[in-house]
């Protein structure tokens, strides 16, 4: 038995400033790089990705894995087509000199767009399926945050996405698309597929999957589920900081050759979703409101998620908003984390640990998330800096700082990075001897990941009401692509039907 497996993941913010070229898909930061053939394997074996999971599923029933090539992409702005026709190439070349191979698994992010290509992975799952035929089973894992396409859904025996938001299943749901492949191959199963989209978008704290409407979804999702022929069922929140036609949420239903099932269960989840949709509105906290909160604390961490400048989701996570306020506030103990600027790195580096610099911090990227500070402190270190996520989020995945400091202003350490990379695992900070658990505020480039390694320590939790590109404040964009109506920016009336197939 021959499975390939192969990755391509990237999350488009189509507001952000700049094409994304090859080169951020060969990068090592946050990410591995572009790995391609055995190298894969070596990377990626018991490490929390999707892939991870396929390969613990193939080497425990003695599969033979034909790895492809492999490569995510920090989130960043559209993709320059010929980066992905490259990358497009070089998987397919790979996957045409394997063949024949029974099956396919496919790590994907589900919300990559180029400047051709709105649906960029219903593109490579129309190619793959177009090279192995319509026989040969091939099973993509999604991200919560994709945009899924009815040609995605169309050209692949199946989608599998996260069930969770911060992201901590990418291992099970790797396990489960690979125990279903086995599953199919053996005659076992034979899945049938409903798609179903919703003209809705939800700001990312609301897909958070902890609490709230979310939580109450995906609880319908494990009861559907559980219910006899339901093989499996994504529920995908969207990625609503893409300006193409098919953002927003949709369901897949996945049954076991019974197509009235899957078109049913579709249904009743995507009605339950649509009814719930007032509940899915964000409401943001002022920053000053949030210091004012920390302020009067008996004790922290208060954490201050800046969701808008959230490097996860492709903004410059150089933005300067919180920032200024904690400087201004002086908040007796706070850190900052991160602000991606190499230049005040380099500054920080010439003038070295121990001494008082003046730095010109951040807002560097563009004129959406502040403006530049020049704020004046002491380096107290300066370095290169690698750790381990250690928390329950991509565990075991190395991440590269580049070159860091941490300067300090006032009380406010600021933990500036080479490298952009959004800051989920506690040891960004521990590993600069930074204890979270010790300070009053921390402030952190996150909109829900955070919460996989701070939730339970923190005291309270803001989400922070800032400009940026990431801000869960849709109405703040403007759409051109999109289809409309869709709510929350639209009133929908009364005869629009809000759920397609
Ligand atoms: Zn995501």
């Amino acid at each position: 038995m021959r499975i390939a497996i192969a990755g391509l993941l990237h999350e488009t913010n189509t507001f952000a400033d700049g094409l994304t070229p090859y080169a951020a898909f060969e990068l090592k930061g946050a990410n591995p790089g572009l790995l391609k053939d055995r190298e894969i394997l070596q990377t990626l074996r018991g490490v929390s990705m999707c892939t991870g999971g396929h390969i613990a599923v193939a080497e425990k029933f003695g599969v033979e894995l034909v790895p492809l090539i492999w490569t995510m992409a920090q989130p960043s702005g559209t993709v320059r087509h010929e980066a992905y026709i490259r990358l497009r190439t070089e998987l397919l070349d790979k996957l045409r000199q394997a063949l024949p191979v029974h099956g396919v698994l496919l790590e994907l992010h589900g919300a990559m767009v180029t400047d051709q290509c709105e649906d960029v992975e219903g593109d490579l799952l129309q190619q793959v399926r177009s090279l192995v035929g319509p026989r040969v089973p091939v099973i993509a894992n999604l991200d919560l945050h994709a945009n899924i396409t009815s040609r995605m859904a169309r050209e692949a025996t199946t989608l599998i996405g996260y069930d969770t938001y911060p992201h901590v299943d990418f291992i099970e749901r790797g396990e489960e698309a690979a125990n279903l492949m086995a599953a199919i191959l053996k005659g076992a199963v034979k899945p049938v597929v409903a798609y179903r989209q919703i003209d809705l978008m939800i700001g990312p704290p609301r897909q958070c999957t902890l609490q709230g409407p979310m939580a109450d979804a995906f609880k319908l999702v494990h009861e559907l589920e559980r219910q006899a022929g339901i093989i499996t069922i994504t529920l995908a929140g969207g990625f609503p900081f893409a300006d193409i036609r098919d953002a927003g949420v949709a369901v897949v239903v996945t049954a076991n050759a019974d197509e009235a099932l899957a078109r049913r269960t579709a249904d009743e989840l995507a009605d339950y979703i649509w009814s719930r949709r007032q509940d899915f509105r964000v409401s943001l906290t002022p920053v000053r409101e949030a210091i004012d909160y920390a302020l009067r604390a008996k004790h922290g961490p208060v954490l201050l998620a800046d969701g808008s400048d959230n490097p996860g989701g492709g903004a410059p996570c150089d933005g300067t908003v919180m920032l200024a306020e904690l400087v201004r506030a002086n908040v007796p103990s706070a850190v900052v984390a991160i602000i991606a600027d190499p230049e005040a790195v380099a500054r920080a580096h010439q003038v070295g640990a121990g001494h008082q610099a003046t730095l010109v911090v951040g807002g560097k990227t563009d004129a959406r998330h502040g403006s530049s500070l020049t704020l004046t402190g002491e380096v107290r270190w300066v370095g290169e800096k690698e750790y381990v996520n250690k928390g329950p989020m991509m565990t075991g995945m190395r991440v590269s700082m580049g070159r860091a400091a941490v300067f300090v202003v006032n009380n406010v350490e600021i933990i500036l990075a080479e490298n952009r990379f959004q800051p989920f695992d506690c040891e960004a900070l521990r590993c600069l001897g930074i204890e979270p658990r010790e300070r009053l505020l921390v402030g952190l480039k996150s909109a829900v990941h955070f919460r996989a390694g701070y939730q339970t320590m923190a005291a309270k939790i803001f989400e922070l009401d800032t400009p940026g590109i990431h801000s869960p404040n849709l109405s703040l964009y403007t759409y051109r692509r999109l289809r409309r109506p869709i709510y929350p920016l639209d009133e929908i009336p009364a005869s629009h039907c809000p759920i397609r197939a």
